[in-house]
């Protein structure tokens, strides 16, 4: 049993795009956002990504009924494609609150609904059995959960748009960026966002050759995702005191991550690349 005050964070998809299930991804996993943040008895999901189905076989062992808020950064498939087989959705009795943002004229439910219409999905999210409420934030706003825990938003640097949080207790903090570019200056944003968190996970789908396109491969400006190297800056300059690499690239190998892991602890030794089942304790 976690001790109330225990802020842990449990990483359960770590990719972007689509999940990867494939010999090379075997050490740091294939399958697409969502990180576990518990706060005592507290249950926090970041994104709902194919790693959330895992999650929530996890979940269901607990034998109780369940209650959490899910933050979902933006709605792009790898970010909520996990949803419709969440299955402690499917139980009355266990109660979700979700979170994230209006994009255009989509609500948060329109959104989220609409990946389970036909002929895409045979059952409806008001069909799924557990009570789910949703709210929509707008960037820039923040939250407080009760019991001492606090949510800040920033708007992400991202085709379509999206939300960074940060989720703050006790003094302690986890901050998740991803899906988000840096820019072609040290983000001022993003520094004080992160400014002196004990934890940041953060979008480094490419490496910095890749971005830039070296060696006549295309240029990643753009599309909307950033790199290892610029996270590094961003938290040494932020003071920020750990750093995961996260939403890897599909295409990047468990020795690619490894390589990439080993270069990262070079520039900032409390640095280590997301892989499924990692826990980290604030
Ligand atoms: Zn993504
Ligand atoms: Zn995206």
């Amino acid at each position: 049993m976690i001790e109330s005050t225990d802020f842990t964070v449990k990483f359960w998809g770590v990719r972007g795009s689509i999940p990867v299930p494939a010999p090379y991804t075997v050490r740091y996993g294939g399958n697409t956002s969502c990180v576990q943040v518990q706060i005592g008895e507290r249950l926090i999901i970041l994104d709902a990504g194919s790693g959330i189905y895992h999650l929530g076989q996890d979940l269901l062992q607990r034998g109780t009924a369940i209650r959490g808020e899910i933050f979902i950064t933006h709605c792009h498939w790898d970010h909520i494609q996990g949803f419709p087989f969440f299955y402690p959705g499917f139980e009355s009795g266990n109660h979700f609150t979700v979170y994230g943002q209006k994009n255009g004229d989509f609500t948060l439910f329109d959104q989220l609904t609409g990946q389970m219409t036909f002929p895409y999905f045979p059952i409806k999210l008001q069909d799924m059995g557990a009570r789910l409420d949703f709210q929509e934030l707008m960037a820039g706003a923040s939250l407080d959960l009760g019991d001492g825990i606090l949510v800040g938003t920033m708007a992400n640097n991202h085709p379509d748009g999206g939300l960074s949080y940060r989720i703050q207790h006790a003094g302690k903090s986890c901050c998740y960026i991803t899906d988000h570019e840096h820019r072609p200056h040290l983000d001022s944003a993003v520094i004080e966002f992160i400014q002196n968190s004990d934890l940041v996970i953060f979008d480094t789908s490419f490496t910095e050759s890749e971005y830039r396109g070296d060696g006549g491969a295309p240029s990643r400006d753009g599309w909307g995702h950033s790199t290892w190297q610029e996270a590094v800056r961003l938290v040494m300059e932020a003071d920020a005191k750990r750093l995961v690499l996260f939403h890897h690239a599909i295409n990047r190998t468990d020795d690619g991550l490894a390589e990439i892991e080993w270069l990262a602890q070079q520039r900032f030794s409390d640095c280590w690349a997301a892989r499924e089942g990692m826990v980290i304790t604030l």
